[in-house]
């Protein structure tokens, strides 16, 4: 991926659209772009991430008047107003995102405050011959845009097999035309003024206006899922290029479907889950995000309550594992020459050793991250340095909380409930101080310590530390 020549890397991810909770698939989506993020940051890349709330409904079917809003069935149903259920559902979305870990987007557009762009941006698109009027609704016209298919690797020919083919307009130029605008009908309840009457707009240009506005016409990095792709990203890209004269999005990044018992998910089918059904039946959120860095994100995935309680089996196991070695950071020290106690009163048997062996694993971790998110190698190289006992307590610790940075799994959890902030740390710094001989750096790093209330202690079987009442 190129980087910016200057500034921050831009990222757009596709976001929700709030008319119910999103299910686990969504968030699997949405945690690819925290991955992408946070593996991005890991190597000291400074990332501005942007994800828009679609709180404008757009229709079941979104080609033709016939289509229902679904903002307004999910109100019809649960006895609300459409703003209601926008505002409700991104709350909604907020949280989830949080008890998934997912580092909160510097910015959370909502499309109902971008209409007035997006009505700039389909004027514009109409000035410059892409875009024609009919009776109050704006076609984008993909003839005009010879690009027109490069995303999905479709030609207009394809397309035509692939698009919905009931109902459609008959006074579009072609049937893959699509919406920029759409005249309101008479039941319409959201709607705004413009040009061309009162209506409201297609989906697809709210990302046009939301990235454009947000980030500017240089994005370096778009994510969203395999069903973005078309034909909500191949409009994107035709809206945007148009307007600008070039090129938007460097890389586009797209999650793969997620299964849920071999099938899709589907209300009907008694197989859609979201974090509410994870919680009822007993999970936690996290394990989800654990049971997710299982695969790639280009595979799909099936999800079986039986995965997900193993996921969480191997998390907790994880946890303990941090707790132990941050209580007793030299306890279980093996070195060539002998037992830990001897170890802790010397620093260690051979601590360049086990530094450069703790080093060796952290680059082979981000080596996997970087070969297109291998999630699933990068967990196997985290289970090898657990079981790695030539490897000191404290430079496990330190190693997998680094790991944790990325895989957001909250692994320190157990091991800060009982230590003060920090502490677990500092503890690890300052056996790594030991461990060089840096005895004065050891110090005072002990000093800091007890300054939060944390004696360590160095005994014959290895450091210890204990609480100050
Ligand atoms: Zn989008």
């Amino acid at each position: 991926m190129a980087l910016p020549a200057s500034g921050p890397l831009r990222m757009y991810t596709c976001g929700p659209t709030v008319y119910r909770s999103a299910h686990i698939g969504n968030l699997r989506t949405f945690l690819l772009a925290d991955l992408v993020r946070r593996a991005l940051e890991s190597d000291g890349i400074e990332v501005r991430q942007v994800q828009n709330i679609t709180d404008v409904g757009h229709l079941t079917n979104e080609r033709f008047d016939h289509g229902e809003d679904r903002m307004l069935v999910s109100a019809r149903l649960e006895g609300r107003s459409p703003a209601e259920i926008a505002e409700h559902y991104t709350q909604a979305y907020l949280a989830d995102a949080a008890a998934l870990n997912l580092e909160p987007a510097h910015s959370y557009p909502r499309a109902s405050a971008y209409v007035p762009a997006m009505i700039e941006l389909v004027e514009r698109l109409l000035a410059k011959g892409y875009a024609y009027q009919v009776d109050g609704n704006v076609y984008f016209s993909v003839e005009s845009f010879p690009a027109y298919g490069r995303l999905s690797r479709n030609s207009l020919d394809q397309l035509r097999a692939g698009h919905r083919q009931e109902g459609i307009d008959p006074r579009k130029r072609h049937h893959a035309d699509f919406t920029l605008w759409k005249a309101a009908g008479p039941d319409r309840i959201v709607k705004w003024h413009s040009p061309w009457g009162e209506g409201f707009p297609g989906w697809h240009i709210e990302c046009s206006a939301m990235s454009l506005g947000e980030l500017g016409e240089e994005i370096d990095v778009h994510t969203g899922g395999v069903d973005n792709v078309f034909p909500h990203h191949e409009d994107e890209i035709a809206q945007s290029e148009a307007v600008v004269g070039h090129r938007v999005v460097a890389t586009w990044v797209h999650g793969e479907h997620l299964l849920t018992e071999g099938r899709r998910m589907a209300k009907s089918a008694g197989n859609f889950y979201d974090l509410r059904s994870v919680r009822e039946r007993g999970h936690s959120p996290l394990a989800v995000r654990y049971l997710f860095l299982q695969a790639r994100y280009r595979s799909q995935f099936n999800f079986t309550w039986e995965a997900l309680a193993g996921a969480e089996r191997a998390l907790g196991r994880l946890r303990d594992r941090m707790a132990e070695w941050a209580r007793s950071p030299s306890a279980g020290e093996r070195g060539p020459d002998g037992p830990a106690g001897r170890a802790s009163t010397t620093g260690s048997a051979d601590p360049s050793a086990t530094v450069g062996a703790a080093a060796a694993y952290q680059k082979r971790f981000h080596a996997a991250l970087d070969d297109d998110l291998d999630t699933p190698r990068a967990l196997a190289i985290l289970g090898e340095l657990e079981a790695d006992e030539t490897l000191a307590p404290a430079e496990r610790f330190r190693a997998v909380a680094g790991f944790d940075r990325v895989l957001g799994l909250d692994l320190a959890g157990a091991a800060a409930e009982e230590l003060p902030e920090g502490a677990g740390e500092l503890i690890a710094r300052r056996e790594q101080a030991r461990a060089g001989r840096d005895w004065a750096a050891a110090d005072r790093l002990r000093e800091e310590l007890a300054g939060i209330g944390v004696e360590v202690v160095d005994t014959r079987s290895g450091t210890q530390w204990r609480l100050r009442r």
